[in-house]
């Protein structure tokens, strides 16, 4: 017999049916006359509850072998259950254990452990509640931003992980060498010589696929990139990772204003399809991580953002009756806290402040009229603060070499990227989301690292 999910058993199957399932036990009880288990595969935030009758075959036997994290498949026939909870059970009609757990040493008990503790388990704790949900819910939101961007014709594009380019020209990257460590090659200056590197030059792991994504919208319009991207981030926050996903739409003959469309159409489009495709586990991390989630999601969805000019920003922050750690002033860039006041405090609703000024934004973002600030657009999520940061980028060739050599950079490492701006230049936008600041936002999770499987970290890379 085909094996059947529970999310389908539990949401669709009737009484009398003949099912099997294969999943991991969660919990066991016996009784005198009879037992019952709670089998969980992965599909849905619910288990199933099996009935194990002792006409069973090897009834005892079995039972033994049953303890929480054991792998099994069972058949059986579907009944209405007696007890409150579930709709339907499992009267099991045959066991298989594949593989059992020693309750002596399985570390997933049935008390609640800390997100601390379970990172240190990190092989075995999407089996929790709460780390399954957000991996489902996870899978949910990448489904849905392809979804959202193939339905209006954006192209998939694959960009490289390996660059040679400093995409934020931020300076926080990751090397990658085969270079031999013990033996390394310096120039006659004394420096090292990358000339000898596998690519013959320095090369990194990428923060970034816009400068390639700009390559192919020059090409299909409208793209988009959806891949891990690389930060040497020194900080231990809540709200960074060394590795992470990172979205990038970039669109051809479109200005900021687009872009800021795009970006609210993009996220109340992705909370409508998750709140839709994962009911249970949203309605889970609102009773038990966050009770504002699902008004945050109705917020979004139903609410248009805020946007402020970032002259407007300071002045609406300066005006604010409460001490800030960090000073504001303008022509500093906002600090988180800045930011969860605007969008948490003062709107309490994302907000997208615009014109930022020249010298704190990127080199690419295109110079306004004013010569002071540059068409930029970060949207600016209650809890997380900045969660998606975009732009118009620079069309105009001869001044993005001015806005290149201001920032120290050499604008002939990037004669590929300007002659995007010699042959067919056309105005052009687009902006990055992080994926897991996406999920956190979603699920009300605290900490970044409990939204993505295998999180990469200072010192933290174990599994
Ligand atoms: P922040 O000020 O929070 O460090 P940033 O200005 O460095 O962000 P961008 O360079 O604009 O961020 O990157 C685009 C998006 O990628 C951000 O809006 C954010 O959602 C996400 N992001 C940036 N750095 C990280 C990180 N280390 N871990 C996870 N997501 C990140
Ligand atoms: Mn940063």
């Amino acid at each position: 017999m085909e094996t059947r999910r529970i999310v389908d058993i539990l949401r669709n199957a009737q009484p009398d049916e003949s099912v099997t399932i294969q999943g991991w036990v969660r919990t066991k009880r016996a009784l005198k006359e009879f037992s019952f288990m709670e089998v969980n595969d992965g599909s849905f935030m619910a288990n199933l509850q099996v009935v194990l009758n002792p006409d069973l075959p090897d009834y005892e036997n079995i039972l033994k072998q049953l303890n929480t994290g054991a792998s099994v498949e069972v058949s059986g026939i579907l009944a209405p259950s007696p007890g409150k909870g579930q709709r339907i059970e499992l009267k099991a009609s045959k066991v298989k254990v594949y593989g059992d757990a020693n309750p002596e040493t399985y570390p997933l008990q049935k008390k609640r452990h800390s997100f601390e503790f379970l990172r240190t388990i990190g092989h075995l704790r999407s089996r929790t509640n709460t780390l399954g949900a957000v991996f489902r819910v996870r899978n949910a939101c990448a489904h849905a931003i392809h979804q959202f961007f193939q339905e209006r014709g954006f192209l998939w594009v694959h960009t490289p992980i390996i660059t040679a380019n400093d995409c934020e020209g931020a300076g926080e990257l990751f090397c990658v060498t085969n270079l031999n460590l013990k033996e390394i090659p310096q120039t006659e200056a004394g420096e090292i010589d990358y000339s000898q590197d596998f690519f013959g030059r320095k090369a990194y792991l990428t923060v970034s696929g816009q400068l390639q994504a700009e390559v192919m919208a020059m090409t299909f319009r409208d793209v988009y990139t959806f891949g891990p991207t690389f930060r040497a981030e020194n900080s231990n926050t809540s709200r960074h990772l060394a590795e992470f996903w990172m979205v990038e739409p970039e669109m051809a003959f479109c200005d900021l204003s687009g872009d800021m469309d795009l970006a609210e159409e993009f996220l109340k489009y992705i909370f409508k399809s998750v709140l839709e495709k994962c009911p249970e586990d949203m309605e889970f991390f609102n009773k038990r991580i966050d009770d504002s989630v699902l008004a945050t999601a109705d917020n979004i969805i139903n609410n248009e953002f805020e946007r402020v000019t970032y002259t407007e920003a300071i002045a609406l922050l300066e005006k604010a009756k409460r001490k800030f750690e960090y000073p504001v002033s303008w022509g500093l860039d906002l600090q988180s806290e800045h930011e969860r006041y605007l969008a948490e405090e003062l709107f309490k609703k994302p907000v997208i402040v615009t014109d930022y000024p020249v010298e704190i934004k990127a080199f690419y973002m295109r110079l306004n009229e004013d010569e002071k600030t540059v068409r930029a657009m970060d949207v600016l999520a209650p809890k997380i603060g900045e969660i998606i940061g975009g732009s118009q980028r620079e069309e105009r060739l001869d001044i993005l070499e001015q806005r290149l050599q201001a920032q120290g950079m050499n604008p002939e490492e990037l004669w590929w990227y300007l002659d995007l701006r010699r042959y067919g230049t056309v105005p052009h936008a687009g902006f990055g989301l992080g994926f897991e600041r996406l999920v956190q936002f979603m699920t009300g999770m605290g900490n970044i690292r409990d939204v993505i499987p295998f999180p990469r970290a200072p010192l933290s890379a174990e599994f």
